[in-house]
């Protein structure tokens, strides 16, 4: 279905569950006011639906925008929908308080992507057909697939079609679930090398915190790089500073992040946090057999125990780590 059939469905579905009153709010999309930007977009009136849109930029993961004991409906993409099954096991959010507006996603178009596939073309407006975008803004219009200028994270999703849904939006796409092959890349690389990468990478960081923001598993009251007693970590952007924020980050989400990307797509500076988050993701993969938001049922690794834990790190507290 195109996207101008999923916006119109999804108005309609939004329309009906706030004027039912089995909604009090619809989490969506709406055109953003620059092209190539949709912005989360929160509808409470039946008449503001017609607003909700759907295409290839909508790319943030509105887990973020549900609240506790608000009754919501969220148009949902997988990986909005992962985030939801992690929210819920949190017991953060209650799933009879969530009417899940189902979407079936082909991945989100990175506009850092099509500028680096067009440079100093000013983008006026993109229109999507089969697959394609068309691209407005030159002397004539230009295409380009957008297999081609996904967001990184979107070539390796782990489930594309929302795990829970209560009003399904289009038929189910393929999956692609491709594993950890950035991970092992990665891994393969000579640990001076990987060092130099991962410092690369933090050296861009200028702690705005919109990672965290962006986040929809960053849940924490108050976060402990925000607390002065103790101050578990500086908070300027000293080159330790910055990497023990992230790492501490990291590990707070280990078994929790639904590799969503949206923390690397929010950053302004372009650091690539997957290097991280999909080591860990990758870890917990292998060590426990689980990836965060794929089953409901699964408790989470991290905040169960079972004798049949890898445990040969406690028993062996000098085994040389990778
Ligand atoms: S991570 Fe997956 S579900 Fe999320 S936008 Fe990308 S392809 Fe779609
Ligand atoms: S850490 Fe990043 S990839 Fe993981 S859930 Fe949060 S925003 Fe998504
Ligand atoms: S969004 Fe980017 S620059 Fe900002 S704190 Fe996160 S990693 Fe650093």
């Amino acid at each position: 279905m195109s996207g101008a059939g999923l916006s119109a469905r999804i108005a309609e579905a939004a329309s009906r569950l706030l004027s039912e009153g089995s909604a009090e709010v619809v989490i969506g999309f709406e055109q953003g006011s620059i092209p190539m930007r949709a912005t989360p977009c929160l509808v409470t009136d039946p008449s503001d639906a017609g607003r909700l849109v759907w295409n290839a930029f909508c790319a943030n993961n509105l887990a973020k925008y549900l609240e506790p004991g608000r009754k919501a409906a969220i148009v949902a993409k997988g990986c909005d929908s992962r985030a939801i099954v992690e929210l819920v096991k949190e017991r953060r959010l209650k799933r009879s308080d969530i009417v899940v507006i189902g979407v079936p996603c082909t991945g989100m178009a990175d506009p850092r992507a099509i500028a680096r596939r067009f440079p100093g073309l000013r983008v006026t407006a993109v229109e999507e057909s089969d697959g394609m975008l068309v691209i407005h803004g030159g002397p004539g219009p230009v295409s380009v697939p957008l297999d081609e200028v996904l967001h990184a994270g979107c070539r390796l999703c782990a489930k594309r079609n929302p795990v829970v849904c209560d009003i399904p939006m289009g038929d189910p796409v393929a999956e692609i679930d491709p594993g950890f092959p950035d991970v092992e890349a990665f891994a393969s690389l000579p640990a001076d090398e990987r060092r130099v990468r991962v410092e690369a990478e933090m050296a861009k960081c200028i702690r705005c915190y919109a990672c965290r923001s962006a986040c929809p598993l960053c849940t924490c009251a108050s976060c402990f790089a925000d607390s002065s007693q103790p101050q578990w970590v500086g908070r300027g952007a000293h080159p330790e500073d910055v990497m023990a924020f992230h790492v501490m980050r990291a590990m707070h989400l280990a078994g929790r992040c639904v590799e969503c990307g949206a923390c690397a797509r929010a950053c302004p500076t372009g650091v690539d946090l997957s290097i991280l988050n999909r080591r860990l993701a990758s870890d917990v993969s292998e060590l426990f057999g689980c990836r965060a938001g794929l089953d409901e049922n699964a408790p989470q690794p991290l905040a169960a125990s079972s004798m049949e834990d890898p445990q040969d790190f406690i028993l062996d507290p000098g085994r040389k780590q990778e």
